[in-house]
C-alpha cells in the first residue's frame, strides 16, 4: 500500500508522513516504511558541495549522481555507506537543493530508488510529486498546504537555520518558485488529492484529518 503526500516545504509533511508511517504499523496495518524523497535529493545535494561540482552544470551533477551509492535504508539516507541524515538541513543544502533536483536524469535516479523500495513494503511517501509522477495511483493522496508565514515560522523554530524569519521566508519563497517551476516533477496540486491548508491546525488535527481518510480507504 502507498500513502503519498505533496507539498512545499514547511507545510507539515515530513512530521504527518512519519507519524502515519509508526502508527499504521502499530495498528496492525504491517509494516510501513517512511520515505522522505527530499532527503535523497538533499543527500545529492550535499555530494555536489562536497566535491566541488557546479550544480548549474547539469551534465557534472548528473555524472556525480551517477557514481555515488545513494541508498534509503531504516528511515535514513546513506551516501556511500555513510548515515548522512544529520548534515542535510543546512541553509547552505536548502538554498542549492532545488537546482539540483531540477535535474531531469537526477530525479529519475531518486525515482528508482523510491520506486524499488515501494515494490516489496507498504510505504507512506511525501515530497513534491510523489501524488502525480511516482505514485499517481497511490491508495492515499494528500497535498499538504500552509501560508508562506506558517511556513516561515515553523522552519524558524525547529532552530537549524542561522537566518532572520524574513530571510527564511524569503528562502522558502524562492524555493517555492523553483519548485513549481521545474520541467519535470514540478510542485502541483493533482486531480483527485485530498487537500489540507495547515496553516492553522495543529500537528494532531491535521494527522487526524488524514487519518481518518486512510481508515475511510482501507
Ligand atoms: O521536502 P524538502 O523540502 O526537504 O525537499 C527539498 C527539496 O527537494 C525541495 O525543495 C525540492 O526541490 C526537492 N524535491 C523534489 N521532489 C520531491 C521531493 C523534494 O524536487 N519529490
Amino acid at each position: 500500500m502507498v500513502i503519498a503526500i505533496d507539498g512545499p516545504a514547511g507545510s507539515g509533511k515530513s512530521t504527518i508522513a512519519e507519524m502515519l508511517a509508526q502508527n499504521l504499523e502499530l495498528d496492525g496495518g504491517g509494516r510501513f516504511i517512511y520515505i522522505n524523497s527530499g532527503n535523497l535529493y538533499r543527500a545529492l545535494t550535499l555530494a555536489c558541495l562536497k566535491d566541488g561540482v557546479d550544480i548549474q552544470n547539469e551534465e557534472a551533477v548528473v555524472s556525480l549522481a551517477q557514481s555515488v551509492n545513494l541508498d534509503y535504508k531504516n528511515g535514513a539516507v546513506f551516501l556511500n555507506g555513510k548515515n548522512v541524515d544529520a548534515l542535510l538541513r543546512s541553509d547552505e543544502i536548502d538554498n542549492a537543493v532545488s537546482r539540483v533536483s531540477a535535474n531531469v536524469p537526477v530525479r529519475r535516479i531518486v525515482n528508482d530508488i523510491i520506486r524499488r523500495i515501494a515494490k516489496n513494503n507498504n510505504v507512506v511517501v511525501e515530497g513534491r510529486d510523489m501524488t502525480t509522477v511516482v505514485f499517481p495511483d497511490a491508495r492515499a493522496r494528500f497535498y499538504l498546504d500552509a501560508s508562506a508565514d506558517a511556513r516561515a515560522r515553523r522552519r524558524f523554530d525547529q532552530g537549524v537555520s542561522e537566518l532572520n524569519i524574513e530571510k527564511i521566508r524569503s528562502s522558502i519563497e524562492e524555493r517555492d518558485r523553483l519548485d513549481r517551476d521545474k520541467p519535470e516533477g514540478s510542485l502541483k496540486i493533482a486531480d483527485g488529492v485530498t487537500y489540507i491548508d495547515t496553516s492553522y491546525l495543529t500537528i494532531k488535527q491535521v494527522y487526524e484529518k488524514l487519518e481518518q481518510i486512510i481508515r475511510l480507504k482501507g
